[in-house]
């Protein structure tokens, strides 16, 4: 055969096996020995590769736009992989965790892939997600049990709140047949597509090929409090914080407390009294990488820093308070 012709047939049916083949990458989800958990990663990931965009354009108004554009970017290459005895599962009773850079392990011995709810697996991978797109956390992040209960977790850590307002945009989609959509905006303002910069209200287009926007190029073009933050790439703006774990740069991006590793935290424990109106007994943690609020007169089981955090003859071990 003609070699030019063999060419031509082995490109035509190149094409037809990329074209016919499934959406998703049969190298996306890897060494999953249960069907099942194969299925239900299959099935998040469906959903997320379906919704990720509008789902950060409608409900995560509390990540820079930076994060974003982040996880857009990170999605398409994050691999899922089930992880069945591994020891890190074992030791920190994890769900799931982040494996190398761009790896997302389900620790199926502690998470069950099969029986879980589709939202539920979702809420969890986009938190995964979120660590693979390195966003801020919280100061005890991992003791996700003890302060989720209390007071630190969930508000106070942006990738705890991620997974759970994805929850329920999840849940939002599945029960009433449609997702939260974003008010329509008019070309020119922040976030829309440009080609130049006189494009846009703030005469300023950055970014590359599909995915240049209008971006601030001034203060004045953020909403409110918010200030623009000019870096290579793209500009954005960032919100006032207003709370623990909102995201911040400088000190005075934090409305209470001081900005530590990109997060607004407690300084004073009149910090706390003022992030947590409602709970009198908390106290500032000061300490080396990330301060954080810390609820006293802890009854057992409740989260601790130190024995005095706790009630009575209660001491405090491995961030518990126990007898
Ligand atoms: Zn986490």
């Amino acid at each position: 055969m003609n070699p030019k012709i063999l060419l031509t047939k082995c490109v035509i049916a190149l094409m037809i096996m990329c074209l016919s083949a499934p959406v998703i990458a049969a190298d996306k989800i890897k060494n999953c020995s249960e069907k099942e958990d194969k299925t239900a990663l299959e099935n998040a990931n469906r959903f997320i590769t379906e919704h990720l965009d509008n789902f950060l354009a409608t409900s995560a108004s509390f990540l820079a736009t930076k994060y974003k554009d982040k996880m857009k970017k990170k999605w398409p290459k994050t691999t899922l992989k089930c992880s069945k005895r591994d020891k890190y599962c074992e030791r920190r009773d994890f769900q799931a965790f982040q494996g190398s850079s761009n790896t997302i392990k389900y620790c199926t011995e502690v998470f069950d892939l099969s029986w879980a709810e589709l939202c539920t697996t979702v809420g969890l991978t986009v938190h995964e997600l979120g660590h693979v797109a390195n966003i801020p956390i919280h100061a005890r992040h991992d003791h996700a049990d003890l302060y989720a209960k209390t007071i630190s977790s969930g508000k106070a850590d942006l990738v705890w709140r991620l997974e759970k307002e994805m929850k329920s945009y999840c849940w939002e989609t599945i029960n009433t047949g449609s997702s939260p959509s974003v008010a329509p905006v008019s070309s020119g303002e922040i976030g829309t597509k440009c080609k130049k910069n006189s494009d846009c209200n703030s005469k300023k287009c950055q970014g590359k090929g599909a995915v240049r926007e209008c971006v601030c190029a001034d203060n004045d073009d953020c909403d409110g409090s918010a200030r623009c933050k000019k870096r290579l790439g793209k500009n954005y703006c960032i919100a006032k914080g207003t709370g623990p774990g909102d995201f911040c740069k400088k000190n005075r991006d934090c409305d209470i407390g001081v900005c530590q590793k990109k997060s607004c935290v407690c300084k004073t424990d009149k910090d706390c009294k003022s992030f947590y109106s409602n709970i009198s007994d908390i106290r500032c943690v000061n300490r080396v990488g990330k301060n954080f609020c810390q609820e006293t007169k802890q009854d057992a089981g409740e989260s601790c820093h130190k024995n005095s955090d706790c009630t009575g003859n209660l001491k405090c071990k491995k961030k518990a308070c126990s007898s």
